[in-house]
C-alpha cells in the first residue's frame, strides 16, 4: 500500500523547515514542481525594491551608488551566496548570467593551463555551457582551444594532460543525476587540470563544499533553487589560491583596479571584484540580495534529506500507480545519485505536463519527451506531492491529456 494523504498531513506537521514556506508568494490552488527552473517569490522582494526604487534610486538618484552601496552589490551578494556553496566571501561575485561568467572562467581556465587546449565536457551537459565552449573554440581557434566531448559516465576516464579544464555541471538538468563532484574534481587535479562545475540545479537544494574539495572555479544562477527572480544575476567562484593569476577576457571598467580612475589602460582588480566586466543590475541584485536572506539558519543538511524525501515520496506514488506504468524513470533510482528533481519519459510528455498545468500543478517538460518536476524544500509540502500524483493520475485515467489545447507547443516550455 502507498502512503495515504493523511500521512503526508502528518509529515508536514512534523516537518522542521515548514515555517518557511510563509515566506513566499505562492498562489492559491497551485502545486509549484518548477522552482528548479524558476524559484517562486519570496515576500521579501517586492518589499526591497519598493525600498529600493521609492527611498533610493527615487529620492537619491546616482547618489545611491555610494549612499545606498549599490556599487558594492555584487561582492556582497556573493557574500551571502558564499555559504550556500561552501565557499569563502571572497571567492564569490554575483555578476552576469551563467553563460557569460562561463566565457570568462574557461578562457581564464585556459590561460591557467598554457601549453593545454582541452576543454572536457559531456553532450549531455546543458546546450549553454557547450554553446559557449564553442564560441571560445572559435574564437581562440583550434591550436588553442578544442572543447572534446565524451559521455557523463566517461568524463574521468577521458582525463588526461591534454586537459585543461574539465567542465561540468553538477546535476544534470535532464535526469536530475548528480555527479561526483569530490571524486571528478581529484581525478581532474592528478592530470594537472582543472575544474569548472556548473551548480545551477545545486546552490540551494543540497550542501556544497567548494573549498573542502579544492574545486577550481564554479558558476550558477540565482534564479532556480535561490528565487531571485527571472534572469537574476548568476554568480562566479575562484578559489582564493587562482585569484591573483586569474586574467578574464570581458576585462570592463567594472573589474577594474580603480574604475573612477578612468585610466586608458586596464588594470585587474585584486580580488574575485576582476570578475565583474559591466555595471551590475541593482534591482536584479537587491531583489536576488532579499532573496538570499531567506537562507540564514536554515540547515542544508535538512534541505537535502526533505529534498529526496519529497522525490521518494513522488516516485513511490507514481510507481504504485498502475495508470501511471507507462512512465519510464529517467532519473537514477538510487536517491544519493540524484539532485532535486525526477525525470520520466513518455511518448506524450509534453500534452501531459501542459493537462497538468491546467489543473494548477506546475512541472515541466524538456524535449523530447520529458516530464520534469523539481522539489524546493522551503516552499513544496508532502500533501502538495501527493497530490500533485493525484492529478496527475486523474489527467491519464480521464484521457485529458489528449484534448486538443494541450498538444501545441509554446515557445518556452
Ligand atoms: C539554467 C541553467 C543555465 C542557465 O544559464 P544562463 O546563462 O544563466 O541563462 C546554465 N547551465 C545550467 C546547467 C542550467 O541548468
Amino acid at each position: 500500500m502507498s502512503t495515504s494523504r493523511a500521512v503526508c498531513v502528518a509529515l508536514d506537521a512534523e516537518d522542521p523547515l515548514k515555517d518557511c514556506r510563509s515566506s513566499f508568494v505562492l498562489p492559491e490552488g497551485v502545486i509549484y514542481l518548477d522552482g528548479n527552473s524558476l524559484g517562486a517569490l519570496p515576500k521579501a522582494v517586492p518589499a526591497a525594491l519598493k525600498t529600493l526604487t521609492e527611498q533610493e534610486w527615487g529620492r537619491d538618484l546616482i547618489g545611491g551608488w555610494n549612499q545606498h552601496g549599490w556599487i558594492d552589490l555584487g561582492r556582497e551578494v556573493g557574500a551571502k551566496l558564499a555559504p550556500l556553496l561552501g565557499a569563502r566571501a571572497e571567492e564569490v561575485i554575483a555578476a552576469d548570467s551563467i553563460s557569460v561568467n562561463l566565457f570568462k572562467l574557461l578562457a581564464a581556465a585556459l590561460r591557467l593551463r598554457p601549453g593545454r587546449r582541452v576543454i572536457l565536457s559531456s553532450a549531455e551537459n546543458f546546450p549553454t555551457d557547450l554553446y559557449v565552449a564553442q564560441g571560445l573554440e572559435a574564437l581562440l581557434e583550434r591550436s588553442r582551444c578544442e572543447l572534446k566531448l565524451v559521455p557523463e559516465a566517461q568524463l574521468a576516464g577521458a582525463l588526461d594532460d591534454s586537459v585543461a579544464v574539465l567542465m561540468a555541471t553538477h546535476v544534470n538538468f535532464r535526469s536530475g543525476r548528480l555527479l561526483d563532484m569530490a571524486g571528478l574534481t581529484s581525478a581532474a587535479h592528478e592530470v594537472g587540470a582543472l575544474v569548472l562545475w556548473d551548480l545551477a540545479h545545486s546552490a540551494g537544494a543540497l550542501p556544497l563544499a567548494l573549498d573542502e574539495l579544492a574545486v577550481d572555479l564554479a558558476v550558477g544562477c540565482g534564479y532556480k533553487y535561490l528565487n531571485g527572480g527571472p534572469g537574476a544575476p548568476a554568480y562566479a567562484y575562484v578559489a582564493a589560491r587562482h585569484l591573483d593569476a586569474l586574467e578574464q577576457p570581458l576585462s570592463g571598467w567594472m573589474g577594474h583596479a580603480d574604475p573612477f580612475a578612468f585610466s586608458p589602460s586596464y588594470e585587474p582588480a585584486p580580488g574575485i571584484e576582476r570578475l565583474q566586466a559591466g555595471t551590475p543590475s541593482v534591482l536584479a541584485m537587491r531583489a536576488l540580495s532579499a532573496a538570499l536572506d531567506l537562507w540564514k539558519g536554515v540547515d542544508m543538511a535538512r534541505v537535502r534529506a526533505k529534498s529526496l524525501a519529497l522525490a521518494a515520496l513522488f516516485l513511490e506514488l507514481v510507481e504504485s500507480s498502475s495508470a501511471l506504468a507507462d512512465l519510464e524513470l529517467r532519473s537514477p533510482r538510487a536517491a544519493d545519485e540524484r539532485g532535486s528533481q525526477l525525470s520520466f519519459a513518455h511518448a506524450e510528455g509534453y500534452a501531459m505536463v501542459q493537462a497538468l498545468i491546467a489543473e494548477g500543478v506546475i512541472g515541466d517538460f524538456r524535449a523530447p519527451d520529458l516530464l520534469r518536476f523539481g522539489f524546493t524544500p522551503l516552499y513544496l509540502r508532502y500533501v502538495d506531492v501527493w497530490d500533485a500524483v493525484a492529478g496527475l493520475e486523474r489527467i491519464v485515467v480521464e484521457g485529458r491529456h489528449r484534448e486538443p489545447q494541450f498538444q501545441k507547443r509554446a515557445r518556452v516550455t
